[in-house]
């Protein structure tokens, strides 16, 4: 049993309903994304020890103490990503799975401070730009790379962004981000690594709102020009940012069940989500790291109707997704009439 708030009883029909539903997502980490088998494969394949003898094993560390515990697990996960085949395997996985949800398109993050430690960019690059053209044919879902810095590596953060640079000149990357230990680390640190990208013509979002209240977001607003806030949840603390918010429609990339896992809610209280629409802020709904949540795109949607949220309520938010992605208008408008064909249906 998910011991996670719920009030309303979802039809089976609801769920088929949900998972046929259209989407995109916004916000979604490569390496969040490879599950616990994957890992442990490529633990094998690479020679990296785990600390878990057996695969079992390993998957239990999936059960979060808190914000710092989960970056502890993450790292290890990501040590066994030790070459680009690695990521080209990994896309491809990702690819399938988020088929089965019928996601045409997302946007997804690369840990790229962590990735350029031991890794050569451009192989990295040439890797993920030959899946993701082959992945759109085999399974029918477009990919792009949003490479984001590690708060706790300022260091790194020009090398990511020529890293950025580099893949935008592919075709595959098309923004930079910014993630990681919220707190200690806040978003003036990278204002002008955030410039040189909105200057190089880099779309900018940033992770804020998450573990570190209302300050951070508005560290990202103001600071870095965030075109859109990963998580943003803890707006809902600071009545004239969500007043910001809701006049500016910067949107927020929601992930419920990453915020359940982690505690930043409480399991007994209904998701902020709804509160921050209510109050006409523009939210999206996303999975972040889906196997170390336990969670998949579906299931979120899943989630938001056991929380009340009605079919006209759960549309809009796929629709958001849509609107709020950094695809081209063109693009955007061949997807919306994808949409509307599933809507009339
Ligand atoms: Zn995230």
């Amino acid at each position: 049993m998910d011991p996670i708030y719920s009030n309303t009883a979802v039809s089976p029909e609801l769920m088929t309903r949900l998972r046929a539903m259209p989407k995109v997502e916004l916000h979604v980490h490569l390496e969040g994304a490879t599950d616990a088998a994957t890992v442990w494969e490529l633990a094998r394949r690479n020679q990296v020890t785990l600390p878990a003898s057996t695969l079992e094993e390993w998957q239990s560390m999936y059960a979060f103490r808190d914000f710092d515990h989960f970056i502890e697990i993450y790292l290890l996960a990501a040590d066994c990503m030790q070459t680009p085949a690695d990521f080209a395997f990994m896309t491809e996985r990702f690819l399938a799975q988020q088929a089965q949800h019928n996601v045409k398109y997302c946007e997804v993050f690369l840990s790229a401070s962590i990735l350029l430690d031991k890794l050569p960019p451009a192989e990295v690059i040439a890797a993920l730009a030959e899946t993701i053209r082959q992945g759109e044919a085999t399974h029918g879902v477009q990919l792009r790379f949003i490479p984001d810095i590690s708060r706790q590596v300022p260091d790194s953060q020009y090398r990511v962004l020529e890293f950025v640079l580099a893949g935008q000149e592919e075709g595959i990357f098309i923004g930079l981000g910014v993630g990681g230990k919220e707190i200690g680390f806040p978003p003036e640190l990278f204002t002008d690594v955030f410039a040189e990208a909105r200057r190089q013509g880099l779309h900018v979002v940033a992770h804020a709102g998450e573990t570190d209240g209302p300050q951070s977001i508005w560290g990202a607003i103001h600071s870095l020009q965030a075109e859109r806030i990963g998580h943003g949840v803890r707006a809902i603390e600071d009545d004239q940012l969500v007043d910001y918010l809701r006049q500016s429609q910067i949107p927020l990339e929601v992930s419920p069940y990453s915020n359940y896992r982690l505690k930043v809610v409480p399991p007994d209280q209904p998701h902020p989500i709804r509160a921050l629409m209510d109050q006409g802020v523009y939210v999206t709904v996303n999975s972040d790291d889906p196997p170390m949540f336990s969670t998949d795109l579906t299931s979120e949607y899943v989630l938001l109707a056991r929380q009340g949220f009605s079919w006209d309520e759960l549309w809009q938010l796929s629709l958001n997704a849509l609107e709020a992605s950094f695809l081209p208008d063109e693009a955007k408008a061949a997807y919306r009439a994808e949409w509307k064909t599933f809507a009339r249906a």
